[in-house]
């Protein structure tokens, strides 16, 4: 004789049911979002869930009220907006712009593209 089912509960899908339940109990899910220097740990909603698991970049980019490439860009600068000037042999210049480094994706935008103190300098020279 067979039992009448071998699945545990972790192997069956969430039904539609339990999940409205779930919405309308005001369950919240914690998640983490990488961070440049870290992750941030963020309260998730039921609806909010799939966004989060299948589109993790533009979760993060939407959660912070900042653009895709930005969200990206702060990652890969690990927090540190660069400087828009060249140096004299013609390279971009390497120094944080705003004297930032590794700051908040909101300091990050407000400076990324400015100048580092040593251009800004040059900037002011009459
Ligand atoms: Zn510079």
């Amino acid at each position: 004789m067979m039992k009448k089912s071998a699945k545990t509960s972790e192997q069956r899908p969430i039904c539609e049911h339990t999940i409205q339940r779930m919405e309308d109990a005001n369950v919240m899910f914690k998640g983490q979002i990488p961070t440049a220097g870290g992750v941030e740990l963020v309260w998730l909603s039921v609806h909010e869930m799939p966004r989060y698991l299948e589109h993790r970049a533009e979760f993060a980019a939407e959660y912070y009220g900042v653009t895709l490439q930005q969200y990206r860009e702060w990652l890969e600068t690990d927090g540190t907006p660069r400087c828009s000037a060249t140096t004299k042999a013609g390279k971009p210049c390497k120094n944080p712009a705003g004297d930032c480094v590794g700051v908040g994706i909101h300091e990050w935008v407000a400076f990324d593209g400015e100048f580092c103190w040593r251009h800004a300098l040059d900037e002011w020279k009459p």
